[in-house]
């Protein structure tokens, strides 16, 4: 854990979510500020659909509300697209830009993430930037490698430590029960803290990584006390509240 840096326990709840779901974020928002004794910040992404009720069922308790992707355009031609303006007019306050669900189900290029992190900033949101490589490529030794692919071309150069959240995510642990070992989030994490510097100086200093990837109540505590490790972005375990408070609460 890195003491200067305020941690953020981010949850994305993917393409889960309907009305009646509002009741377990309200459980959520409710208990944040008590599970975590306030040391850190809070924050739920969900479906574009729910992003409004999400943030009038949030309003003034610990919690924010963000989006999980959004199109590069303010507005124009796009059927079935939103745009970064749209999702900030719905009351959130980040969106998720290259999650690897994106990248793969979607083909999105680091190029496409780049862009995608301006209109974030274009509609004046915070942008949390998914990295990570998959299983043949860690298998490979090529994890470092394809994580400087993605900072260099993911990570437009006028990132701040302000705008742009950073989320480690090993694709084959996502969703899998499965997770890296403290010494491999530590190496991951102090590379991609190397490689933010290097780029933005001092924000590169001060920008939160997340790790992201089977976060769980009986891992979390382990995983977030790991050096460059600045808050989780969870997707199973944020959509019960009992799970995503128990994360919470590891602080
Ligand atoms: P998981 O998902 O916590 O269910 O592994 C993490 C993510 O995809 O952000």
């Amino acid at each position: 854990m890195s003491p200067s840096i305020r941690p953020l326990v981010a949850g994305n709840w993917k393409m889960n979510g309907l009305s009646a779901d509002l009741e377990e974020l309200k459980a959520m928002a409710t208990g944040f500020e008590e599970a975590c004794g306030g040391a850190v910040d809070g924050l739920i992404c969900t479906p574009a659909t729910l992003i409004e009720r999400a943030a009038r069922t949030v309003e003034g308790q610990g919690l924010s509300v963000g989006g999980e992707d959004c199109h590069a355009k303010e507005s124009g031609a796009h059927t079935g697209d939103v745009s970064a303006e749209m999702i900030a007019d719905c009351g959130a306050s980040h969106i998720i830009v290259g999650h690897s669900e994106r990248r793969t189900d979607h083909g999105e290029s680091s190029q496409t993430v780049a862009e995608k992190a301006k209109a974030v900033w274009r509609g004046g949101l915070v942008a949390i930037i998914c990295v990570g490589e998959t299983e043949a490529q860690r298998k490979a030794g090529e994890t470092l490698e394809v994580l400087d692919e993605q900072i260099a071309g993911s990570v437009p150069g006028n990132a701040t430590a302000d705008n742009m959240v950073v989320a480690y995510e090993p694709v084959w642990a996502i969703g899998t029960g499965l997770t890296p070992t403290v010494d491999d989030v530590a190496e991951a994490h102090a590379h991609i803290r190397a490689r933010l510097v290097e780029r933005l100086g001092e924000h590169g200093e001060a920008v939160r990584i997340l790790y992201g990837g089977s976060v769980k109540p009986s891992n979390a505590a382990e995983l977030m006390a790991v050096d460059n490790v600045n808050g989780a972005l969870i997707g199973g375990a944020s959509l019960k509240a009992q799970d995503f408070l128990g994360i919470a609460a590891t602080y």
